[in-house]
């Protein structure tokens, strides 16, 4: 029997390899009741294949792990019973209606048709697709395909909901949509797990992150404590003509008397500053230079322990 208190997720030196690479390199964290999640990383930092170990999906070198109080990979089927998936890739029937989808994987975890014909009508609204029961997939949108995802995901009322870079791909009025619908199950008590890129998707839903690179998870905590910890709380970009001279000349030059740490991306100067009164003055009297100052965000958090090379 699983134990009925238990985190719904916990991960303790999690390692796995691929032929001789090593992509996931030890990696420990637990997610609490109620709680949502965020695993954050640059692409090729292990974080699908981290899910897919969680899932049982894939098994692992070494390591523990607990989902819904099962141990996986030995107890993996049952606990993924308690589990609702969305996947990077939606994998929807296409021969089938939306409503059909949802009876199909409805089966799949054991509930008769008239079960989930009763909760069929709930789904659909919390996707906003009341009046597409009947419609095909081809015929959704992206946005609609991701919500009916989401919505099936939900048909064994799970524990614990699971998403791999749920909004990728999406527009923004359809990320938007996604992010309240996972607002909403949070306030209702569903625990979530979600990896994604997007640091202000993090930011908005996360009561708690990790940030993975290489394997590893490299710094977690809440999106306010992970920025309170690692960096200044105001930033200046400064961008424009430098005069000649260049970006790199002129944060030598000026940026190093008033910021804490400057950094360089392209032609702009990110300047991280404890108080940005000083830098603003001293650009005021620069002419053909601009700036934007704002607090500082996740982004900056995650730009600066990761570093800003291109990863492809
Ligand atoms: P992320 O989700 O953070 O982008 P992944 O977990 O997908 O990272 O990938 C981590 C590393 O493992 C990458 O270098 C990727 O190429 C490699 N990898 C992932 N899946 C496989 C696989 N099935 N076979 C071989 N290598 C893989």
């Amino acid at each position: 029997m699983p134990d009925s208190g238990a985190a719904p997720l916990v991960v303790r030196d999690l390692k796995k390899r691929y032929g001789r690479q090593e992509v996931v390199r030890g990696v420990s964290f637990s997610i609490a009741r109620g709680e949502c999640f965020a695993l954050l990383g640059p692409n090729g930092a292990g974080k699908t294949t981290t899910l897919r170990c969680c899932l049982g999906l894939t098994e692992a070198a070494s390591g523990a792990i607990s989902l819904c109080g099962y141990e996986v990979p030995a107890m993996a089927r049952t606990a993924r019973m308690r589990v609702g998936v969305v996947p990077q890739m939606d994998n929807l029937d296409p021969d089938f209606t939306v409503a059909e989808n949802l009876l199909v994987f409805g089966r799949y975890f054991g509930l008769s048709a008239a079960q989930v014909r009763a909760r069929t009508p709930a789904l659909l609204e919390f996707a906003g697709l009341e009046g597409k029961a009947e419609a095909r997939i081809q015929a959704l949108s992206g946005g609609m395909k991701r919500r009916l995802t989401l919505a099936r995901a939900l048909v064994n009322d799970p524990e614990l909901l699971v998403l791999d870079e749920p909004t990728t791909g999406l527009d923004p009025q359809a990320r938007h949509l996604i992010w309240d619908r996972l607002k909403r199950l949070v306030q209702q008590g569903r625990t979530v797990l979600l990896t994604t890129h997007f640091m202000d998707e993090a930011e908005r839903l996360a009561d708690r992150l990790a940030i993975m690179d290489n394997g590893k998870i490299i710094g977690a905590g809440s999106p306010r404590a992970m920025i309170a910890q690692h960096i200044e709380p105001h930033v200046v970009e400064v961008y424009g003509d430098w005069n000649g001279a260049g970006v790199a000349a002129w944060v030598a030059q000026h940026a190093a008397a008033y910021a804490a740490r400057a950094e360089i991306s392209g032609e702009t100067a990110f300047c991280y500053v404890n108080d940005a009164r000083g830098l603003l003055e001293h650009l005021a009297g620069q002419s053909g230079l601009r700036s934007l100052h704002r607090p500082a965000n996740l982004e900056d958090v995650f730009l600066k322990l990761t570093g800003r090379e291109l990863r492809d």
